[in-house]
């Protein structure tokens, strides 16, 4: 979401006649967007902010905005923190930076507003992306014990089909090739009697090749959606879909409101019914009040469901949240040790499953040039999973081409292979 929401201020911003550097002593405006999610990503973030206000301090003209749910959750305490800035704004205030510049501002500027439902519109894009986010809902009404989200984002607020469907076919005008249709949980869409299934019929309707979407809440994916996903043939085999622990106590604690039986179900006919489905997830390791075998039962999860990939934290305490009156009791070793003991079976599984489909063949879309070897493009399989074509260094222009490749290589994280003639 804080990436679609970057994507979308730049549009506002360069509509407005502003263009991109890289070097902030070159900038106008420097803007940090920030995540609340775990306390690391914001003690990184105000370092990032410290560091950048020397620009601000050898050049004053420039302006320094901090965006997003940090900004959300500390508000004015950020200007303790961070003395440089001129504006910290909030989740739904953040689009009205371009408004503020031109507002004369003697003191800094901070705006929270969460109060109104806000109707995105249209809105500006980057042109010559070939893959783009597109929000179909913003904020969560879950309020599971752990996370912060609710709080920083407000309630779970829908936007209409027709402005969705304005947006992608505005993307398609400009060379995208697949929307990701995110929300904090996609599952729950609603508007005007279409719901989250529905609104995936819709958008194959246009002229777009690719369809993803994330995230889904295993409470609501119900088997409409699933019938969805099966025949819908541009909706790719991808489903994330967060299982957060394989303990039913521990789940309980976190409010997620369904047990690893029914985890286990949605699996099994999901499965069922989308051929090739890549299933992949977020895990916690740590929560309060997590034994040892509350740990084993996680570990049982991932080794009998064999995700394709999964993102692995260690539990985080975020103030304000109900989990954080609870002791924070596993011990910071201990967390660690688990979570590596996740990450390795984890490794081994998806390495296992990448390598399970050397020799067949991925419909890629490709979207740059490999990092390590600028020479190798690179895109995303129907899977999601990142492919690196190799044999292909000639000078052809292939950025934004779907094209056939077969797998010749894989590990844990990638697979290689080469564009099929
Ligand atoms: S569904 Fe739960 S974990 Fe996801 S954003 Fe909402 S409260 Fe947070």
């Amino acid at each position: 979401m804080n990436v679609y929401d970057s994507e979308v201020l730049k549009g506002i911003l360069f509509k407005k006649g502003y263009s991109e550097t890289i070097k902030p002593q070159e900038a106008d405006l420097i803007v940090v967007n920030t995540c609340s999610v775990r306390e690391h990503a914001e003690t990184r973030a105000i370092g990032r902010l410290n560091e950048l206000s020397r620009y601000k301090l050898e050049n004053p003209e420039i302006k320094l905005a901090v965006i997003g749910c940090m900004a959300q959750r500390l508000g004015e305490k950020f200007l303790k923190e961070v003395p440089a800035l001129d504006f910290v704004l909030g989740t739904e205030e953040l689009f009205k930076l371009p408004e503020y510049l031109d507002k004369k501002n003697e003191k800094p500027l901070v705006a929270l507003s969460l109060s109104r439902l806000r109707e995105i519109q249209v809105l500006p894009r980057r042109k010559h992306i070939c893959t783009a986010f597109v929000a179909i809902s913003r904020g969560c009404d879950n309020f599971c014990s752990y996370c912060v989200v609710p709080y920083v984002r407000g309630p779970e607020k829908h936007r209409k089909v027709s402005d969705i469907i304005k947006e992608v076919q505005c993307l398609i005008e400009y060379g995208c090739r697949e929307v990701s249709l995110i929300g904090q949980n996609v599952n729950s869409y609603k508007d005007d009697g279409y719901d989250f299934a529905d609104l995936l019929r819709e958008v194959s309707k246009t002229d777009i090749q690719r369809i993803r979407f994330m995230t889904s809440h295993p409470r609501d994916l119900s088997p409409k959606l699933i019938q969805a996903m099966a025949f819908l043939e541009k909706v790719c085999e991808h489903l994330h879909l967060p299982l957060q622990s394989g303990s039913d106590k521990i789940l309980d604690k976190m409010d997620r409101k369904y047990s690893s039986e029914d985890y286990l179900r949605l699996v099994d006919s999901a499965r069922s019914k989308i051929q090739n489905l890549s299933l992949t997830t977020d895990l916690i390791v740590g929560f309060p009040g997590e034994k040892d075998d509350d740990f084993q039962k996680t570990l049982e999860m991932v080794d009998k469901i064999e995700f394709d990939s999964a993102f692995m934290f260690k539990y985080s305490p975020r103030e304000g949240t109900k989990a954080f009156l609870s002791e924070d009791d596993v011990p910071q070793e201990e967390k660690i040790k688990r979570l590596q003991a996740l990450i390795e079976l984890q490794k081994d599984i998806a390495k296992k499953k990448n390598q399970e489909l050397v020799g067949k063949t991925e419909e890629v879309l490709i979207d740059g040039k490999s990092k390590r070897d600028k020479a190798n493009w690179k895109g995303k399989g129907r899977s999601n999973k990142t492919v690196i074509i190799s044999k292909e260094k000639e000078n052809k222009d292939l950025f934004g081409k779907i094209v056939k490749v077969r797998i010749t290589k894989a590990d844990s994280f990638t697979l290689f292979g080469e564009i099929e003639k």
